[in-house]
């Protein structure tokens, strides 16, 4: 199989064939990411993706999920998605499914009819790391598309039937700018509680318009090489207190108005992990993390 750099995949692909069609992330530039800085953007020919099918189908036929690399692979045009998928399917009898990382972006090439298409060949669930709800914050981290753009381009999706899965990054705002240099002052109300609440209210809001089937929540973590790395070594951000990072987390639960979509607070950055079906499992999952509060404080 060819694999190149460092390979990532969401933690609930682990059992997922990891299949090479793209190197790097065609964007690049988010202020906490590091992942591919020095992995350049490419795209494997198709020769190349055939031969590690082949591979497959000798060592794993049974596989019935695939996870295409690397970091937004939906970046593909439709067509090439439906030669890969169209391969994939003929070398993996049993395959179900075909997923892969995903960026706002990336739908922008793609009409509801292409989506329609690439869902009846097999690829769906696609993740995507929308961050937040907060058009400031998304701006400042440098996803590069708008909260307006989220909505667009993913309510395409839902158009085309499409399933699709959306990260959240609690904690992403950084400490209250009382304590926080680097932050702006929001209109009227600094306190934390408020800066926490306006951040939950909006990553709920947002993910009530969207209708994402699982979301997966990880906490900040900037890594060495990132901008925004190089602003906390200057103090110029201040992270959030793991107690706040759980009123957080509270707060978007109690926001969340999903009907059968799958809650994932289980990186290993979230300092109490929870999962379940909300609406189900809300309560319980908000009993955990408000019982873990007195330890952390
Ligand atoms: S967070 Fe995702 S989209 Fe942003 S630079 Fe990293 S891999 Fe690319």
């Amino acid at each position: 199989m060819h694999y190149t750099g460092t390979v990532w995949r969401p933690p609930f692909e682990f059992r997922s064939l990891l299949l090479q069609v793209t190197t790097g992330c065609s964007h690049n530039g988010c202020s906490f990411c590091s992942m591919y800085r020095t992995t350049p953007f490419h795209v494997s020919p198709m020769e190349e993706v055939r031969a590690d099918l082949e591979e497959a189908a000798r060592r794993f036929p049974e596989t019935e999920r695939v996870f295409l690399l690397s970091g937004d692979a939906f970046v593909l045009p439709a067509e090439k998605l439906l030669k890969i998928a169209e391969a994939a399917r003929k070398a993996l009898p049993k395959l179900k499914t075909i997923s892969c990382y995903a960026s706002v972006q990336n739908v922008k090439n793609k009409t509801v009819r292409d989506l329609k298409a690439l869902r009846a060949a097999g690829i769906s669930e696609p993740n995507f790391g929308i961050e937040t709800g907060l058009p400031s914050l998304l701006k400042d981290m440098n996803k590069g598309f708008t909260v307006e753009e989220a909505r667009e381009q993913l309510g395409k999706l839902r158009e085309a039937g499409m399933d699709f899965s959306v990260n959240l990054i609690l904690g992403a705002r950084g400490a209250a700018p009382d304590t926080n240099p680097g932050a702006d002052m929001p209109e009227g109300n600094a306190s934390a509680d408020a800066w926490i609440r306006e951040k939950a209210a909006a990553d709920a809001a947002l993910m009530n318009e969207l209708l994402p089937s699982l979301i997966f929540v990880t906490t900040l973590h900037h890594a060495p090489g990132s901008p925004l790395h190089e602003a906390v070594r200057k103090g110029q951000f201040r992270k959030c207190e793991k107690e706040d990072i759980l009123r957080e987390e509270i707060l978007l639960l109690e926001m969340l108005e999903l009907k059968n979509c799958i809650f994932l607070g289980i990186h290993t950055s979230d300092p109490v992990p929870v999962a379940g079906m909300l609406p189900r499992d809300r309560d319980a999952m908000i009993s955990k993390l408000r019982d873990a509060m007195p330890a952390l404080s």
